[in-house]
């Protein structure tokens, strides 16, 4: 009997899997030994062998109604010749004789996938593809990986029933060095500038620009560097959409609760939209301090001098 998804709303099986895991099964290279960590139902490892990808796997649990859950689907499949259920913590799950060549570790924050990793590391041979699927907290995941001797091959970014998921395929290889903002939005989905990934960037831009609001309405004292941090991650996004790698797939509405520069002197005001993007942006690096960007972001109301800066 199909069980039936809450979060989703659909139906998914070891038949039907989520748009989420469909991808996360397309990196799995044919004949793989997977090791599927936090596997809940089993429905990834149950789904490759049944499609005759993957030649063998190990089903990794640490709860036990999930591990139960992932018991019943491999038994229900008559699979248990070929997978094997366990209940470890991470990586635990793993033992020499696996031979595992694939490891999924998928639909949990990026830290917990980091600590997955870091205190499994003795389950780790190095010769394993990483294929991963942080719900949040990429930046500390990609510094682990980085931090650890893994290049990312492949990152990826979809939207499924409003929530945006990254999948991110990495491989022990020689050492490499991301950049703060390659940590951050990934290095190559940075280059590919995808839709779906500038779409999730000016979502985030506009949640940053709405945090920024209600921390200058805040009356309390905020914790030290607190406002500092959302405001640069605001200028990174801001750099990266306005960057001209790739057309955006809809215009950019940033702070566009700001009225259009009225100035007869602009030699761009026909393109209001536009121009009010790039003033924006000339002023954040222009004067760079948090506290203007702060302000600005939150529409405080000193946009005077800002529009006189930006000209
Ligand atoms: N991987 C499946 C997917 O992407 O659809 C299930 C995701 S589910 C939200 C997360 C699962 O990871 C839960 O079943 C949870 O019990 C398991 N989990 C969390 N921490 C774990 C750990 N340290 N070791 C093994 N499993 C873990």
């Amino acid at each position: 009997m199909p069980q039936v998804c809450v979060e989703q709303g659909l139906p998914l099986n070891e038949q039907t899997l989520s748009m989420r895991l469909e991808r996360v099964a397309a990196h799995v290279p044919a004949g793989a030994r997977l090791a599927d960590i936090g596997s809940d139902h089993g429905y990834l490892p149950v789904a490759l062998m049944r499609r005759g990808v993957i030649a063998a796997a190990v089903a990794g649990e640490v709860a036990l109604t999930p591990f139960r859950s992932a018991e019943r689907t491999v038994r229900e499949n008559d699979l248990h010749d070929h997978i094997t259920v366990r209940q470890a913590n991470g990586l635990a799950a793993i033992k020499p004789d696996d031979g595992i060549t694939v490891i999924t570790v998928c639909g949990m924050g990026g830290e917990t996938i980091r600590d997955i990793l870091a205190s499994g590391k003795a389950h780790l041979s190095g010769t394993e593809r990483l294929i991963l699927q942080p719900n949040g907290g990429e930046q500390p995941l990609r510094q682990w990986l980085m931090d650890n001797g893994y290049r990312i091959l492949f990152e990826e970014i979809l939207r499924e029933n409003r929530f945006d998921y990254e999948i991110i395929v990495a491989e022990r290889a020689t050492a490499v060095t991301y950049t703060d903002q390659e940590l951050y939005f990934g290095p190559l989905q940075m280059q590919a500038r995808s839709p779906a990934f500038l779409s999730k960037w000016q979502r985030k831009l506009r949640h940053k620009q709405n945090t920024l609001s209600q921390l200058a309405r805040a009356q309390k004292a905020l914790p030290e560097g607190t406002v500092q941090d959302v405001a640069r991650q605001a200028q990174w996004i801001s750099e990266l959409l306005t960057s001209t790698a790739a057309p955006s797939p809809r215009p950019l509405p940033l702070l566009s609760s700001r009225q259009p520069c009225r100035s007869k002197a602009c030699p761009r005001r026909r393109q209001q939209a536009q121009h009010r993007h790039v003033r924006d942006t000339a002023f954040a690096s222009k004067l760079g301090s948090y506290r203007v960007w702060f302000e600005h972001c939150a529409g405080s109301g000193d946009t005077g001098s800002i529009e006189r800066d930006s000209h």
